[in-house]
């Protein structure tokens, strides 16, 4: 059956199919430039008869279904909206609300990706997948990997492993949001629910006193041995276009493109990925044509990306200032010490393309905005999407946007208190230490885990 969409690599231009793994144009060139994808569908069209991620197929690398796929859910703030002033708030919100249907059991829009790079292999594939992760990533591939037996191994530093829990409903998903997000009667419905142990196919690493960036480095190490193989972050275009499906939530559900999208980030994958999806919806025509402003965010004192971007440089300060900063920060899925920042298509590209800026709140202001929120909308958030929340306060009150235009907050990481819900910690198959990281004994551990 021929694909629905062709790679193209954003330097040379070069279009091929995908073969699910590919990560880099195989042309050689000295720019390195993120892979796109090109689908054949130039029309956004929902299936509407899905109710999970699975209704925007067309505009997904997928070649499979799996179960277990939640979505992006956009709402229009009412509280919120009043207290800050911004008539047209809207809120995309990932994470685990089923009053809101909101049901991504690990609570952060990770799960959306880890959901497509997935979907994205054949179902054939038999080598083990390598994820490197700061917590949430790792919680959303140990999470759909085990409800699908797909072999994975992930590496977490051990700051990250409270966020590898998943979220069990003490009453039916049916009765509180009238979805199950899986096929009618299907009988692994109520196990998907139920996960409280990992699928022996996956596997758990972490790393006692190192950080997502050794994380990073053991990954990339392991994932060239023969078996392995790495999902690859921002570079791979499933996750980006999972992530990406938070912006065709919103354009579904507010009927245009927002003009201003804030998001908190890390690496910047999840914003190129809506700015990608963005460009998109553009080109159906039907939704605008002006690309939503990204206003992005990072935690005060680490903000490699804001420096660079104030002065307008395509490269980052030095990794060794930023070690320090990262264990100041409240919040540290933010910390990504290499984001893709430079690459062509990366976060510079998408910052200058969309007329976007950078912002920053400090530990303070992020505590005092998951608190408003709280307040005003019911929802514990995690410290990066109170980052996210705090910056549009700001923005807001120093008038740097349009208090009357339509915005897009997106809220990654978020639970309702009464949600009945009850939280399964997962624990690691292996711990490392910082002195065993990039030993051959501790490569001999990891294979022997399989
Ligand atoms: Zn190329």
């Amino acid at each position: 059956m021929p694909q629905h969409y062709k790679v193209k690599c954003q330097f040379c231009g070069i279009k091929f199919d995908d073969d699910g793994f590919i990560l880099d144009c195989p042309a050689q060139h000295p720019e390195t430039a993120l892979l796109m994808t090109e689908y054949s569908a130039l029309m956004f069209e929902p299936n509407c008869s899905e109710h999970g991620i699975s209704r925007y197929h067309n505009w997904l690398p997928i070649r499979h279904h799996l179960y277990s796929a939640g979505r992006t859910v956009t709402y229009q703030s009412q509280k919120l909206s009043q207290r800050l002033g911004l008539p047209n708030l809207w809120i995309a919100f990932n994470g685990y609300c089923p009053e809101k249907g909101a049901m991504l059991v690990t609570s952060t829009f990770k799960e959306l990706e880890a959901y497509t790079v997935v979907s994205r292999l054949g179902a054939q594939h038999t080598k083990t997948l390598v994820v490197a992760s700061a917590g949430n990533t790792a919680a959303a591939f140990a999470s759909v990997c085990s409800h699908n037996k797909v072999p994975c191994l992930i590496i977490v530093p051990e700051s990250g492993l409270h966020r590898l829990k998943f979220t069990r409903s003490t009453r039916s998903v049916e009765e509180a949001s009238g979805w199950t997000g899986m096929p009618a009667g299907d009988p692994q419905a109520t196990s998907l629910r139920t996960l409280t142990s990992l699928d022996p196919v996956v596997k758990i690493v972490s790393l006692v006193g190192a950080d997502y960036d050794d994380a990073i480095k053991l990954a990339t190490s392991i994932s060239q041995l023969d078996g392995f193989f790495q999902e690859g972050g921002v570079k791979n275009i499933g996750r980006r276009d999972g992530m990406g499906t938070t912006m065709l939530s919103a354009v579904e559900t507010i009927g245009q493109l927002p003009d201003y999208y804030f998001q908190a980030i890390g690496s910047g994958a999840g914003a190129i990925a809506v700015h990608e999806a963005a460009k998109r919806l553009i080109a159906d025509g039907r939704f605008g044509q002006k690309l939503p402003q990204l206003m992005l965010s990072q935690n005060f004192p680490f903000i490699p990306i804001y420096h660079a971007w104030k002065s307008q440089q395509r490269q980052l300060q030095s990794i060794d200032i930023s070690k320090q900063q990262v264990k100041q920060i409240v919040a540290d899925v933010l910390s990504n010490q290499r984001p893709p920042y430079a690459v062509i298509g990366g976060v510079f590209d998408v910052l200058k393309e969309s007329q976007g800026d950078m912002f920053f709140a400090n530990n303070q202001e992020t505590l005092q905005a998951i608190d408003l929120f709280q307040e005003t909308e019911g929802i514990a958030l995690d410290p990066a999407a109170g980052v996210a929340l705090a910056t549009l306060i700001k923005a807001s009150k120093y008038e740097l946007i349009d208090c009357e235009a339509h915005i897009l907050l997106h809220i990654t990481g978020g639970r309702c208190h009464n949600s009945n819900q009850q939280l399964y910690l997962i624990q690691p198959s292996l711990q490392l230490t910082q002195q065993e990281l990039f030993t051959q004994k501790t490569l001999e551990k990891v294979l022997a885990l399989f």
